[in-house]
């Protein structure tokens, strides 16, 4: 069997050689504390973690003491919901977040629910958008926290954070965004959006896993959260911890090749994602393409095929690595509540299937996917006239 091409680059990506080789002298000799600045161990290692954050928040135009170093885009979701939760709970214990969540929010808001918060969760559009004037008439007098996330995991649908991110500012209620899908693919300029805090991740652009970073705005006005993590006072205290310097490192790097490369890449994907989406849907006519076309990430394409139940469909591309729905809830035999959110039934939900396009994907392997997928549903109908 030839090599599989790898369509999965939601669920993580590969690390760029070129990451790899920034984190290499961090992993060796490299290999100083952080935090121990009275030698020039130390010293080397603060400066490679500043520099990194220098990169980050200059690619969300904010300042670098605004981004804080976690473990990933769970932990900073975890540190902003129950942070932000916990210290307004004598102004409010009313949160609005959407149906179309990752679990990082979706769990993280049921745990506060069990504790005594309320959560709104409010439903999507047939598109997979929210509409922002449901986000202001859900706004109470209790509402501390919005949080809706930039780009979708499974559909790779683009929400208008700037609008919620205005109307968020003229309730006074702050407004976090999980970025993980969008972080450095799309360019955010998190003050012109009036977000408060967006949780982002190293592994979905090509950095290690491992490390992420929350922004939390300092002014205007400053956030202000409930320590979720209690030790060395690292990271302006917001997370103590000693700080996984290689990690940092290869974060700052990754992020300085996708915006340098950003509109180039978006560009290629974004044509072999169409080309895909095309073939596909004129050999057959009866695949839906799940979530909006044009508000969407380049490198996204989520499908179902009609009567093909999913598992069929991944039988029959054994060569392709793609997802059944997000990384996370593929192992369930539920059908993803994303999909399910669109208005689907249960039974066309469990067709679904995601492709999601990378860096190292080139045009043969786009060409080559295309004809192996066509091949899986002509066989997948084939077989199942047969039994008819
Ligand atoms: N949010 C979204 C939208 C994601 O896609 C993911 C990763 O699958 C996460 C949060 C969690 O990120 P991490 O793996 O860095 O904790």
């Amino acid at each position: 069997m030839s090599k599989p091409i790898y369509l999965d680059n939601q669920a993580t990506t590969p690390l760029d050689p070129a990451v790899l080789e920034s984190m290499l002298p961090y992993f060796n000799n490299k290999f100083g504390n952080a935090a121990s600045t009275h030698h020039s161990f130390g010293h080397e290692a603060k400066e490679a973690v500043e520099k990194s954050r220098e990169i980050i928040s200059k690619e969300l135009n904010t300042s670098a003491s605004e981004i804080v170093f976690t473990s990933g885009a769970t932990e900073s979701i975890n540190l902003a919901i129950k942070g932000v939760s916990e210290k307004l709970k004598e102004k409010g214990r009313h949160i609005i977040t959407q149906v179309t969540e990752h679990n990082a929010v979706l769990d993280t808001c049921s745990a506060l629910e069990r504790r005594g918060w309320e959560i709104t969760k409010l439903p999507v559009k047939q598109d997979g958008r929210i509409d922002p004037r449901m986000i202001e008439d859900a706004i109470r007098k209790d509402t501390v926290l919005v949080t809706i996330m930039h780009a979708n995991n499974e559909i790779g649908v683009i929400q208008p954070v700037r609008e919620i991110g205005d109307i968020c500012k003229r309730h006074g209620v702050y407004f976090l965004v999980d970025a993980s899908q969008s972080f450095a693919k799309i360019s955010v300029d998190a003050k012109e959006i009036n977000i408060d805090l967006l949780a982002f991740t190293a592994h979905k652009i090509y950095g290690p896993k491992g490390i992420g970073a929350l922004f939390i705005k300092k002014k205007n006005p400053p956030v202000e959260l409930e320590l979720q993590m209690d030790g060395g006072g690292h990271e302006r205290g917001f997370r103590s911890g000693t700080l996984p310097v290689a990690l940092i490192v290869g974060f700052g790097k990754a992020v300085e090749l996708c915006s340098r490369d950003r509109d180039a890449e978006n560009k290629r994907l974004k044509q072999y994602r169409d080309q895909l989406i095309d073939d596909i849907m004129t050999a057959h006519t009866d695949v839906i393409l799940n979530g909006s076309r044009e508000q969407r990430l380049s490198n996204n394409l989520n499908l179902c095929f009609p009567g093909i139940e999913a598992e069929t469909m991944i039988m029959n591309m054994k060569n392709i690595a793609c997802s059944t729905g997000s990384a996370c809830t593929s192992a369930s035999l539920e059908p993803s509540h994303v999909i399910k959110a669109l208005g689907y039934d249960t039974e066309l939900a469990h067709t679904a299937i995601r492709f999601s396009l990378g860096r190292f994907n080139n045009a043969d392997e786009i060409a080559a996917a295309g004809k192996m997928i066509i091949n899986a549903a002509t066989a997948a109908k084939q077989k199942k006239s047969n039994y008819l």
